[in-house]
């Protein structure tokens, strides 16, 4: 068996180690349009269980992953000039530029060909194999060719949003909420290594151009964020990626959605069947399962078609949870201004409510009172965790 692998994403790089780990003598191959070591964006995050995973699929990287990941300790919410904590929830966060590496090293080491700097077209000679993937991204070339097949739907977030790295390094995941002449503006931030954190900023359009970001130099803005963002980054600077003459940073979230994820021999994978706002910290580890989900299929006894089938169903019903808590989460923000203005413990608490399609539909402050009060009682919170999917159903319908 051939398979061949465009784009050297988490994706397609997990993958290609899952195949060749179970398959030694298939022939698999990665295609990444970059040079090795280049990438875009700092660090993410994942969740605990995400190790143990990993670990039950291909020990080495696992360990590897783990390694070279920091923990982080619970929330912090900087909302004007007011602090607040909140303790209990923890996560793990590496490098993207380091968890390529360590997918690149451990695909090289099983026999898998991975090439750099090979951008990958549909009438590229290189897509010859039994199986394509298309690993490619969100801006997938492999699945727009046939993008009337897939059914492929994109739709743009309303908020702008930058990725930057920082040297402050946040042992909390942590936001901060600032208010300018034109709105409302935010980061999200968390250490991924001993000297760095991500620092995604975040506004609404109003605020982006009323600000002048939109037209700023990328000195100009750095240095704008860094004044207003200076008490959670205590004097700490903002970095920008490396190629600082190329394109606008700023971006508007693609949400990508597929119909269907298979043609003839070519599959969708991560991000270019699917993506989930960054806000739930999740494409990176979706991306993977991905990766598990068709590794096993391919594995089972059947045609090519049906285990393509079988890795679509599978994958749509895990996901169908996740989508709609990061649509909530995307929309949250979007609608901040009904929020904002909460005490920051309330605030706090409905930002870590963001997820429920409850919320949009309920006074903030109502739904506040009525969440703390069902959260002390055994029976209620049963009760919530009954009622809050049946009535977003009921909601999604109408
Ligand atoms: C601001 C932000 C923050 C995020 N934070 C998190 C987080 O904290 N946790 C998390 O889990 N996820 C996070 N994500 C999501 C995560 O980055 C993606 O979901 C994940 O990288 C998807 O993996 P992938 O392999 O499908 O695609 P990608 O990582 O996009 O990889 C696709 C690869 O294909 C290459 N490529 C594209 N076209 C071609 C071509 N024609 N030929 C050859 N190569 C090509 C690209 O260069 C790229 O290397 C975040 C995303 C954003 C935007």
């Amino acid at each position: 068996m051939k398979v061949v692998c465009a784009g050297g994403g988490p994706a397609s790089l997990y993958l290609a180690i899952l195949l060749k780990a179970r398959h030694r003598g298939w022939d698999v191959s990665v295609h990444e349009r970059n040079p090795a070591g280049a990438t875009y964006g700092w660090g993410v995050t994942y969740w605990p269980e995400m190790l143990e995973t990993l670990a039950a699929h291909d020990d080495v990287s696992a360990r590897a992953i783990e390694k070279h990941s920091v923990r982080w300790n619970g929330g912090v919410a900087h909302i004007r000039d007011r602090t607040t904590t909140h303790h209990g929830d923890e996560g793990f966060a590496i490098g993207r530029h380091r968890l390529l590496e360590i997918l690149a090293e451990r695909a090289t080491s099983l026999g898998v060909d991975v090439h750099y700097g090979h951008v990958l077209t549909p009438e590229s000679p290189a897509l010859e194999g039994d199986l394509i993937v298309a690993g490619d991204g969100s801006r997938s070339r492999l699945r727009d060719q046939h993008a009337e097949h897939f059914g492929t739907q994109v739709s743009l977030g309303n908020n702008r949003f930058v990725w930057l790295g920082t040297t402050r390094v946040f042992r909390s995941f942590t936001f901060a909420f600032v208010e300018t002449d034109h709105g409302w503006l935010w980061c999200y931030a968390y250490g991924f290594d001993g000297t760095h954190s991500t620092c995604i900023v975040e506004c609404s359009p109003r605020t982006w151009a009323g600000l002048g970001l939109d037209a700023m130099e990328r000195a100009d803005a750095l240095k704008l964020l860094e004044d207003l963002l200076a008490e959670p980054l205590r004097g700490h600077p903002l970095i920008d990626r490396t190629d600082a003459d190329g394109p606008s940073p700023w971006q508007r979230f693609r949400t990508v959605t597929n119909r269907v994820w298979s043609h003839g021999n070519l599959v969708l994978l991560g991000d270019a069947a699917h993506t989930t706002h960054y806000s739930i910290g999740a494409g990176t580890t979706l991306a993977m399962q991905d990766a598990m989900a068709l590794a096993r299929a391919l594995s089972e006894p059947g045609t090519l078609p049906s285990a393509l089938g079988r890795y679509e169903r599978v994958r749509r019903r895990e996901l169908l949870p996740l989508q709609s808590a990061a649509r909530h989460s995307a929309n949250w923000y979007e609608n901040l201004t009904r929020y904002i203005h909460l005490e920051p413990h309330e605030m706090f608490a409905l930002l870590g409510q963001r997820h429920s399609p409850l919320l949009p539909h309920i006074p903030p402050q109502l739904y506040y009172r009525v969440d703390r009060a069902v959260d002390r009682t055994q029976a209620l919170r049963s009760l919530k965790g009954w009622l809050g999917p049946r009535v977003a159903r009921l909601l999604q319908k109408k």
